[in-house]
């Protein structure tokens, strides 16, 4: 199967998926959006309100800040592939539950390893977690870590830089050095040809400031 029958298999799948109860209240799921053949992967949450109606990532307030930060970063929804963690809204936009991140899981791994960006920016706390154990937002946001040879780049939510209007100019700060990220990673990629079946290359960005963030290696 190539990449576009691929994810067009997951939003089939997620569409009719029974493995967490929040299928109850599904209205849509929300599998991803953008191109098969991008470099780059955004990774938010789970759905809310707007994008359990529509079956579409980022439609509300925070899609609206988010179409903001992509083209401070010269890119366009068009050309990037969005998606959450969990692909089912959680009733009240809670946060998603251990056994629901679990079940949705196969479907983010399939994505990714289908897509193969060069850079996975993650959106918020609770993506970053998948990556980045014991990382603090607060510390790490806008910096480059490795993960079986992908760079992976936690960002603040953009729904956080709406509440807190003082993080919006860091977030823009971050998203403006997206172009170069991906060129850095696309470079190291290609000379290092067995860096996707490595966990780790040894040019960690300034690394953690407690010492303490550790990568992880899920996909
Ligand atoms: N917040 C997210 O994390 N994802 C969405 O799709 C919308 C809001």
């Amino acid at each position: 199967m190539n990449t576009e029958e691929i994810l067009k298999e997951i939003a089939e799948q997620t569409a009719e998926c029974m493995l967490c109860k929040l299928h109850y209240s599904r209205k849509k799921a929300v599998p991803g959006s953008g191109s098969p053949r991008t470099s780059i992967m955004f990774i938010g949450e789970s759905p809310g309100f707007h994008e359990n109606q529509q079956g579409l990532p980022f439609v509300g307030a925070a899609g609206k800040f988010l179409d903001e930060l992509l083209e401070i970063a010269n890119l366009s929804r068009e050309e990037v592939f969005i998606t959450n963690v969990v692909k089912c809204r959680p009733p009240g936009n809670r946060d998603p539950h251990v056994e629901e991140l679990e079940a949705c899981k196969p479907y983010l791994e399939r994505q990714i390893n289908a897509i193969n960006p060069d850079v996975i920016v993650t959106l918020g706390r609770i993506s970053m977690s998948y990556f980045v154990t014991n990382g603090k937002i607060s510390s790490i946001h806008g910096r480059k870590f490795w993960s079986n040879g992908r760079m992976i780049v936690p960002m603040y939510h953009p729904a956080a830089a709406l509440h807190q209007p003082s993080l919006k100019d860091l977030v823009k700060a971050d998203f403006s050095r997206l172009p170069a990220l991906i060129k850095e990673s696309q470079e190291t990629r290609k000379s290092n040809p067995n860096l996707s079946t490595t966990d780790k290359v040894e040019d960690q960005d300034e690394a953690n400031d407690d010492g303490k963030t550790e990568q992880l290696s899920l996909f």
